[in-house]
């Protein structure tokens, strides 16, 4: 709201508020440029998927800013731009993907019960936009099919009927898609995907391409080494402005819709670490697991550091999924952690133990009398419990993830929550530990 309303104080954007959220949030419409061809841009209808409303405050930004000022204006004699960040504030400000009323906004285009939803179509129809970009996060386990490559940036022109029809309105969103794939190819090569097009009735993407706005739908997944998604968020940046000058200067129309269907198609085959080839010991048999362990954030406030708390995902066969780390444990033997002999009093002297001695000895689990309540994780490489914890000798799905790889009874690598800490070589700077309440 700061921005917007900096924006409002100037005159370089016209700004409008175009509605209200159910709890009362305004909703802007920023436009700028003197073009025939409306382009329309919303982001955030999910509360919770906040990259590309980032993105959208870099464009503004650029657009303000003194650089490029020819080719900016040569755009916008073409083109007039009409953004709307973040459709469903209420959800972002509890970073959910519902809003107020408990809806997905995306499954609103007909029955159009939320303000949200209505200002959406009152917006669009108003414009009679020619190009409309629907800006969305996917899940990061996300992989482009056959590939371990992360899903980073994925495209859809949606259908407009069941039958997945192509007529013009279609076919320019998918040429605009071949060129913003050829771009991004040179940034993130082999992490662009193509989201389903099944027709969704209710979904807006689907609506709005057949109200006869040219509809692209972009979905910002992971990408390695990114967690806060600011990799990706250029990615979003460098993609939304080569299509507005794309369609300023028509150069999509040259592209082939036959090369849509060759962008790989989206697979969920990721998991954040792979363990493969682990001997696991049950009832005096030996077997074979891999393990598809994910690390799920947790909520906390006025930290710096952001924490996870992990769960094995899936276990078995996992030779056709990937991971954004994989760790062979072949020849390695499964290791239940052992808990430390000493019941601590509370987290200040667990803090003071010696973690890379404790994991040397297969120590992976501290007692503590006094556990916090309001808090599950620990910025130190151990899991924390009750005094009446017990550790689980099986692996199961769901469970945290804590345990020992073993040779001939040595431990050499730790699982701790869900990470890999080597104990061979240097010292690991690992700090994410967990608190087991049981
Ligand atoms: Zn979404």
């Amino acid at each position: 709201m700061p921005v917007i309303q900096k924006w409002q104080n100037d005159d370089l954007f016209e700004v409008n508020q175009v509605g209200t959220s159910i709890e009362g949030r305004d909703l802007y419409l920023l436009s700028i440029g003197s073009g025939e061809t409306d382009v329309f841009l919303w982001s955030q209808m999910h509360g919770d998927e906040s990259t590309a409303t980032m993105a959208i405050f870099d464009i503004l930004n650029f657009l303000a800013h003194d650089s490029f000022q020819k080719e900016k204006e040569t755009m916008l004699k073409k083109v007039k731009l009409h953004f709307l960040p973040m459709l469903n504030p209420d959800g972002a400000e509890v970073f959910q993907r519902r809003n107020s009323l408990g809806i997905d906004v995306n499954r609103d285009a007909l029955r159009l019960q939320s303000p949200e939803a209505k200002t959406l179509k009152r917006v669009r129809d108003s414009l009679e936009a020619d190009f409309g970009f629907n800006l969305h996060d996917q899940s990061r386990y996300y992989n482009t099919e056959g590939s371990e490559n992360p899903a980073t940036i994925s495209f859809l022109a949606p259908a407009y009927n069941y039958e997945k029809s192509i007529n013009d309105v279609r076919g320019n969103a998918m040429k605009l898609i071949v060129q913003m794939n050829q771009l991004l190819q040179e940034f993130a090569p082999g992490n662009v995907g193509r989201y389903n097009d099944d027709f969704e009735p209710r979904a807006f993407g689907d609506n709005i391409q057949k109200w006869g706005t040219s509809t692209i739908l972009i979905e910002s997944g992971g990408f390695s080494g990114d967690p806060e998604k600011q990799e990706i968020r250029k990615l979003n940046f460098l993609t939304i402005l080569s299509a507005i000058f794309s369609i300023a200067e028509e150069e999509y129309e040259s592209m082939a819709i036959a090369d849509y269907s060759k962008i790989p198609e989206n697979d969920s085959k990721l998991y954040d670490l792979k363990i493969k080839g682990l001997q696991y010991a049950l009832f005096g048999e030996q077997y074979i697991l891999d393990l598809g362990i994910n690390h799920s954030e947790v909520y906390t406030q006025n930290e710096k550091q952001l924490f996870y708390r992990s769960y094995i995902a899936d276990q078995g066969d996992l030779s056709t999924n990937f991971g954004y780390n994989t760790l062979d444990a072949s020849g390695f033997d499964f290791e239940p952690g052992k808990i430390y002999a000493e019941v601590l009093p509370n987290l200040d002297a667990v803090e003071k133990l010696n973690f890379s001695d404790l994991h040397s000895k297969g120590v992976a689990y501290v007692r503590v009398q006094n556990l916090p309540k309001d808090r599950s994780y620990f910025n130190y490489p151990i899991v924390v419990v009750g005094e009446n914890f017990k550790v689980s000798e099986e692996i199961k799905v769901g469970m945290n993830p804590t345990f020992f790889l073993t040779k001939a009874g040595k431990p050499h690598y730790a699982v701790i929550n869900g990470f890999v800490v080597p104990l061979d070589g240097e010292a690991s700077n690992f700090r994410n530990g967990f608190i087991i309440r049981n």
